[in-house]
């Protein structure tokens, strides 16, 4: 038996870890230190009473002779492929049932889309990145090609038509920068990978937390997109689903190359590697579709951009440069006073009792760079803010 070498190619992921020992380490030393978590990128708010609601009658259902649930179809019951399909609808965008898959969160079908796809694919990443995308692709031996982004272009960086690619990924709102593409530039990728014949992978996990109009919620809305885009999205951060698990991606028919259907192909292989999400967990879903859920989620959507705009108005307050918090949970920030990213952290964690993410642990260009999430409490984000400016002033 042989192993898949590639594993071994794969770096160590110490980031997490690293975060939890060293606060724990302190906390012991210093066991009345109020501590102010603002590095997790899980939620805190609890599911909308909307889904409770549907998932508990669903449990119900489950438990009679007459309405009980076995397999479902791999790719999602129809009920909650209709919703899906009218909330693209509102965003202009057109899609057939039979291009929405229901998934067990965006991570899942971020992994296993690459089934797909050949070994000897170039793969474009920005850099810093969600890690998912860059082990995913070690792990199958890709070769990677980074790009770029910094604040000399808002980490938003565009295709460079000299850098050939196969497989591109994109995320906005981004993980960790909080940057959001525009129309131009979602339209610049579209025909990049179109002249490359490339397959873009867009991950739309965070797109509920875009309040512009003009910018895009989805990469369906740029024209062309359903030629070279297959896009992810996730009930996780929208509705509190982290725990939960539920996602949907979005593959489109008009998706050829070299004679294929990814549409097919991936049918195909849902239906022989996958089983379905529940039945209870896709009423949940479905039920964050209705009028009363949307209302829900959106509450608790505002709740965290509000937090976001708090520490948005600390950090311009200080002169502490930042980007994103506007139209993302998340709120990347230069570490002042040109400090590392983990000397920026270990001062707030031992000065400021405050724990954020280093933005190192994303990518190279992270480097000099934290990541703070509006997915905390209230008071806790604005005592954390205050903690900030005092320290700034000083
Ligand atoms: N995509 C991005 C950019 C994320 O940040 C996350 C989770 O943090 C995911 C996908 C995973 O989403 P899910 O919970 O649906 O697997």
């Amino acid at each position: 038996m042989k192993i898949n070498e590639n594993y071994r190619n794969l770096k160590e992921s110490y980031l997490f870890s690293t975060i939890s020992r060293k606060v724990s380490e302190y906390q012991k030393e210093h066991p009345d230190a109020k501590l102010i978590r603002l590095g997790i990128g899980d939620v805190t708010i609890p599911l909308c009473g909307a889904a409770v609601e549907a998932m508990k009658a669903a449990c119900d259902e489950m438990g009679r002779k007459d309405s009980f649930h076995g397999y479902g179809p791999e790719q999602g019951y129809d009920f909650l492929r209709e919703s899906v399909q009218g909330y693209y609808r509102q965003k202009g965008v057109s899609l057939g049932l039979d291009e929405i898959f229901i998934s067990d969160g965006a991570k899942s079908d971020l992994g296993n889309i690459l089934d797909l796809f050949g070994a000897d694919n170039r793969v474009l990443i920005p850099d810093p990145v969600y890690p998912v995308y860059v082990d995913t692709n070690i792990m199958a031996g890709r070769e990677i090609i980074y790009l770029d982004a910094n604040m000399e272009n808002g980490f938003l960086p565009l295709p460079d038509p000299g850098v050939p690619a196969d497989i591109i990924y994109l995320c906005s709102p981004n993980n960790p920068t909080g940057a959001v593409y525009n129309r131009e530039q979602l339209r610049a990728w579209v025909d990049y990978a179109t002249a490359q014949n490339a397959v873009i992978l867009f991950d739309a996990a965070y797109e509920a937390f875009i309040s512009d109009p003009s910018l895009p919620e989805s990469i369906m809305e740029i024209e062309g997109a359903d030629r070279c885009a297959i896009e992810f999205c996730s009930f996780s951060k929208t509705a509190g689903f982290t725990g939960t698990r539920c996602g949907y991606t979005i593959v489109p028919k008009n998706l050829v190359f070299d004679g294929m259907k990814l549409n097919s192909m991936w049918l195909r292989r849902q239906t022989t590697k996958f089983n379905g999400v529940p039945y209870i967990v896709q009423r949940g879903a479905a039920a964050v579709f209705t009028p009363e859920g949307l209302k829900q989620c959106k509450e608790a959507v505002d709740y965290y951009r509000e937090n976001a705009r708090i520490m948005c108005e600390a950090f311009q307050e200080v002169g502490i440069e930042y980007i994103g918090g506007k139209n993302s949970p998340y709120v990347w920030i230069r570490c002042p006073n040109g400090m590392g990213s983990w000397e920026y952290f270990d001062y707030l964690l031992h000065e400021l009792n405050v724990v954020g993410t280093p933005g190192e642990g994303f990518g190279k260009n992270g480097e000099g760079y934290l990541r703070l999430t509006a997915f905390g409490d209230r008071d806790n984000t604005i005592e954390a803010m205050n903690r900030i400016r005092n320290s700034m002033k000083k």
